[in-house]
């Protein structure tokens, strides 16, 4: 499929996933939508994925289970163990974060998160993170995905959210602000692999696309390059393939 991309370090360990371009469907409709569900169901058939569930994106903290297909509710963060359930999660220029690991009794556990920043400020990741060891998850075992996104060289913000930043997630956020002129270079990147790794995912099971959605070309719709009448693409994880 040509409008489907894939990482190489995820499929070799044998997880279902991808993240589609501008040339896909668009998913910017309202996730409560019927012409969402349209969109869906076009990539759930395009990526031979049996079903598929989503979320209404908020840029909050807040992380579901899904327990069946469709629309699970207001998250930015969404999870299953559901055989044949793939997550998918939609985007811009906010990180869309691909998990998928292990659990003791041979089971797997897969998911996502929209890292805007309010949400990587509310610790969304780590909350995904959390919520998917709780169901058994070994994050030993996890491969993590940042799909392509607003990179540390394009992504500016103002002090409002370096100082949201620094007061939720301590001084070590600093680390992820770089000065340019008078605004800062947010690292969402960075950031969200921080939180990745404080959660026992090994630093070596995370890739980066390393794909800017602002400076990287059209191949991908932003928000940032596009204003107001940006599209929306999709990214996807699931446990198994089926017919
Ligand atoms: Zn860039």
């Amino acid at each position: 499929m040509n409008w489907l991309d894939t990482d190489p370090a995820l499929a070799a360990d044998g997880w279902p996933h991808g993240w589609t371009t501008a040339g896909g469907p668009d998913f910017r409709a309202d996730p409560r939508t019927p012409e969402l569900a349209a969109g869906m169901q076009t990539l759930r058939a395009a990526a031979g994925l049996r079903d598929v569930a989503w979320v209404h994106q908020v840029h909050g903290g807040r992380v579901l289970r899904a327990d069946g297909p469709g629309l699970a509710g207001d998250a930015d963060a969404l999870w299953t163990d559901v055989p044949g359930l793939a997550v998918v999660g939609r985007g811009a220029d906010c990180p869309l974060v691909l998990v998928g690991g292990r659990r003791d009794d041979g089971g797997a556990v897969w998911g996502f998160a929209h890292a805007s920043w309010r949400s990587t400020v509310a610790g969304i990741t780590a909350s995904l993170l959390k919520d998917m060891a709780a169901a058994g998850l070994r994050a030993a075992t996890a491969r993590a995905l940042v799909c392509p996104s607003a990179g540390p060289c394009c992504y500016e913000v103002g002090d409002e959210v370096r100082e949201a930043a620094l007061a939720k997630l301590g001084n070590g956020a600093n680390a992820y602000f770089t000065r340019r002129g008078d605004r800062w270079l947010l690292d969402l990147w960075a950031a969200n692999a921080a939180q990745l790794v404080a959660a026992g995912v090994p630093g070596g099971a995370i890739t980066f696309t390393g794909l800017c959605t602002i400076c990287g070309g059209d191949r991908y719709p932003s928000h940032r390059r596009c204003g107001e009448g940006a599209g929306r693409f999709a990214a996807f994880i699931a446990d198994a393939r089926t017919p």
